[in-house]
């Protein structure tokens, strides 16, 4: 590979601007916020207008179409270019070029993250540096590039360095109340942009400890993982500033990778707190299952322990040293194969049906000391190398780059919830009798989060993601790409670098993305213009949710304007439309009047989509169970608890597991009608099973969960049956967290014991034996909702004539 190239030989394309350093509270007394978003997008545009040679994912054909038009119109010139995304690949590009009435492609190559070079030029940090050292000399190119057809800027995640915007301005000042307006206004700057000094808006939050600030960033999609100019995430910029208030809020709220590596360092975020002696942030990243003896990529698999030695940090030194990872819960006579060599491996996963994450091990024929992880992905299998290797007189496996870990089972374990190199995560296994194994990684659920509780205004509390898999963006792929030098293709020839043969291993850390299994259905579809939209009223998965007006269309040419809340959806740096669609497809097959009726999808001017649904008035029931407790009486709770079996009973008919039912998913349309929302999660039950099996990751509210959801992925109406259990038990004690501050895995350790949340202050008898009822260990034995609806209407004994006729009502 070529030597990286000078980092700092043209920062001062980027220098400063004097209106930068003008703080933006004094520029908002000149002038309202509105005429300074439009001033400061203007002048981005105007700052970028050099870099306009980037055109999307457009193909090699339309390429040159669009070249062979520049030509005529700049009288063909030599060196006209463009940039465009690689149809192979999403992490590489093309550069196509003019040059003597010739049209050459030139493969990008990401030679690690965020580092691009093409064939044996030099590699630099960031597509923007690339092609501005092309501009100043060929280096092997038949030309330099001279003008460019002109498109858009290239994208932020793949620059060196940006424009500061009034973002990044705002940040800096910790303002998270004008931030919030920034952020809502149709004028505001790419969320993720980099700033003049390489930065995006969330590492300033991150190294300046701007808690609130970084919260309401991620909140509205800002990418977690993204690299500044030293290669470091916001991870790693809250270990270097001793930060590790944001640590939490950004691995929580926004899935931050713990494995993402420095491609310049090579170190990931528990490096930088060890070399730092930063010994809180180092606990929390501990908390949050980083590795606790990765390895840097460099000659000496330099760990945090050495850093933490070298550099003098005893309390750190001890807390790595001393750190017994956590306790295995995986066997190895689940997964062990000594005796099956490459072909008899893959004979018998394909005999087991290569589903995802499918995995055996077993020897190494290379070294008596190494092993093989034998993995499915695809469809397809793939072969991993465990190696071992005397690290301070312990022995120690790993495979690749990845961390040290002192057993097979430690990790296996690992990589059962980190994909972290391998194509997916370690999923189910083959055991010695030719069983299925599901892997339970117990103690590891990194990847669930328990709900807050009650938002504050600034932070409203994030609800749990459904389905989003780890989307590593640390780099590898150096590993498989070559970097010969090719000389330039004849114009017909096919791009320089292929995509790598069907069977080779697939680039390590590849982002996984869940499918949707439910058949896509047509949604229907609401004209935008029909809307009008009204103030904020939640903070929902994918973005804000605000009431709005629609003007509905009724017999005849009349129109009925009615209320309704519409989602509307941000894209984040996973592309989570699929899932945003799901929750929409699920809405739409569902009709009753314990459930939120979904009126249909409308798309705005930019193609961003938004959910819209009837808007149930009151809001969610958890905030007003908290907020005015007084208000609610026993009677009150009995009717919503029967409404809310009523619906699931309901679901349970449609063959449907709602998989996220709790308190803060009900809403009140009035204090006599309750409605159960939130579809995020759910999922069609197959039609010859009585449950739904999870095969990816996401992140649960395990507290609201039966124990065969959290060991097996089971997922049916009775582990519904048993959330309705927990929020029954929110209900009856007026928004309380429960098992208060346990976090997840000491729940599950709890229910393991046969332990249960024990009865609320106020909560009669017999309330709390149904919950009870509810958290049958045996699903089987659980009630069934129609019992439920039946119960809490009978319980509803000082219910009045509205109530009976409510019930009576919605079960016809
Ligand atoms: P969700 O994305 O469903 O979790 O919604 C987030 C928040 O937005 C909820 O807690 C409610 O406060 C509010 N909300 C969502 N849907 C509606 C609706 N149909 N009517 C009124 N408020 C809603």
């Amino acid at each position: 590979m070529s030597a990286e190239s000078d980092d700092d030989a043209d920062s001062s394309i980027y220098a400063n601007d004097s209106s930068s350093n003008l703080r933006i509270t004094q520029l908002l007394k000149t002038k309202p916020l509105i005429d300074l978003l439009k001033e400061d997008k203007e002048n981005c545009k105007q700052k970028d207008s050099e870099k306009l040679w980037y055109h999307g994912r457009i193909t090699r054909d339309v390429a040159e179409d669009v070249l062979k038009r520049g030509l005529v119109r700049q009288n063909s010139i030599d060196g006209l270019f463009l940039v465009r995304e690689s149809s192979f690949s999403s992490s590489s590009f093309v550069l196509s070029l003019c040059c003597k009435g010739n049209i050459y492609h030139f493969q990008i190559n990401e030679v690690k993250t965020s580092h691009f070079s093409i064939d044996a030029g030099p590699t630099v940090q960031g597509l923007d540096r690339l092609i501005q050292n092309y501009q100043k000399l060929a280096q092997g190119l038949p030309t330099i590039l001279t003008q460019f057809c002109k498109c858009k800027p290239p994208p932020d995640e793949q620059r060196y360095a940006g424009v500061t915007n009034i973002l990044h301005k705002a940040v800096l000042e910790d303002k998270a109340e004008l931030i919030q307006e920034i952020l809502k206004s149709k004028y505001c700057p790419s969320i993720n942009a980099k700033s003049e000094w390489g930065t995006t808006a969330l590492h300033e939050a991150c190294t300046y400890g701007f808690e609130n600030v970084a919260d309401l960033l991620i909140r509205h999609g800002a990418n977690v993982n993204s690299l500044d100019r030293d290669g470091q995430t916001p991870l790693h910029r809250c270990c270097t500033a001793n930060n590790a208030g944001i640590i939490s809020i950004l691995i929580q709220g926004g899935n931050a990778n713990v494995n993402a590596r420095n491609p310049k360092s090579g170190w990931i975020p528990i490096h930088q707190a060890a070399y730092q002696g930063h010994l809180k942030c180092l606990k929390i990243l501990l908390d949050f299952h980083s590795p606790y003896l990765p390895r840097a990529d460099d000659d000496d698999d330099t760990t945090p322990l050495d850093l933490a030695e070298n550099y003098e940090h005893k309390d750190c030194f001890k807390e790595i040293d001393n750190f017994e990872c956590q306790k295995v819960v995986t066997h190895k006579y689940d997964w062990f194969h000594p005796e099956l060599d490459r072909h008899s491996a893959q004979k018998l996963l394909e005999f087991k049906g290569l589903s995802e994450g499918l995995f055996l091990v077993r020897n190494s024929k290379k070294n008596p000391d190494w092993h093989v992880l034998t993995l499915c992905h695809d469809e397809k299998v793939f072969n991993y190398e465990i190696k071992t290797k005397n690290y301070r007189d312990r022995h120690m496996y790993y495979i690749d780059d990845g961390p040290f870990y002192k057993s097979l089972e430690h990790l296996i374990q690992y990589y059962s919830y980190h994909n972290n190199g391998l194509p997916c995560a370690l999923s189910m296994s083959v055991n010695t009798t030719k069983e299925l194994i599901q892997i339970s990684s117990d103690e590891d659920y990194s990847n669930l989060i328990e709900t807050q509780r009650k938002p504050d205004k600034i932070s409203p509390a994030l609800p749990p993601r459904p389905d989003i898999l780890e989307a590593p963006v640390t780099d590898t792929t150096k590993k498989h790409i070559g970097s010969h030098l090719t000389p330039p293709p004849s114009p017909t020839a096919p791009s320089m670098s292929p995509p790598p043969p069907p069977n080779h291993p697939p680039p390590f850390r590849q982002q996984s993305v869940s499918k949707a299994e439910a058949a896509p259905i047509e949604l229907r579809r609401i004209d935008r213009k029909l809307l009008k939209l009204g103030r904020e009223i939640g903070q929902g998965e994918f973005g804000q949710v605000v009431k709005g007006e629609y003007k509905k269309k009724t017999a005849g040419k009349t129109t009925e304007k009615i209320n309704v809340a519409i989602k509307l959806f941000h894209r984040t740096a996973i592309d989570n439309t699929e899932d945003f669609l799901k929750e929409a497809r699920t809405m739409q097959q569902l009709d009753h009047s314990c459930i939120v009726n979904f009126i249909g999808i409308a798309e705005n001017d930019n193609h961003e989509l938004m959910l819209v649904e009837e808007y149930i008035a009151m809001g969610s029931m958890l905030d007003y169970l908290l907020d005015y407790p007084s208000h609610v009486k026993k009677d009150d709770l009995y009717l919503w608890a029967s409404q809310i079996a009523l619906g699931m009973k309901y679901l349970e008919e449609k063959k449907m597991v709602h998989r996220d039912l709790a308190a803060r998913n009900i809403l009140l349309q009035d204090k006599k009608m309750a409605k159960i929302s939130d579809f995020g999660l759910s999922r069609a039950v197959g039609s010859n099973s009585d449950y739904y099996k999870a095969t990816t990751g996401g992140r649960w509210p395990i507290k609201w969960y039966a124990p065969e959801c959290v060991n097996y992925g089971h997922f049916s109406h009775a582990s519904d049956v048993w959330s309705f259990g927990i929020t029954l038990w929110e209900m009856f004690s007026y928004g309380e967290q429960p098992y208060e501050n346990m976090k997840g895995i000491e729940v599950i350790k709890f229910i393991e014991e046969e332990k249960r949340l024990s009865q609320p202050k106020e909560c009669p008898d017999v309330a709390y034996k149904q919950m009870l009822k509810c958290w049958n260990k045996e699903p089987k034995q659980r009630p069934k909702f129609f019992e439920l609806n039946q119960h809490f209407h009978q319980e509803d004994i000082y219910n009045t004539v509205v109530c009976r006729e409510v019930m009576n009502k919605l079960r016809k």
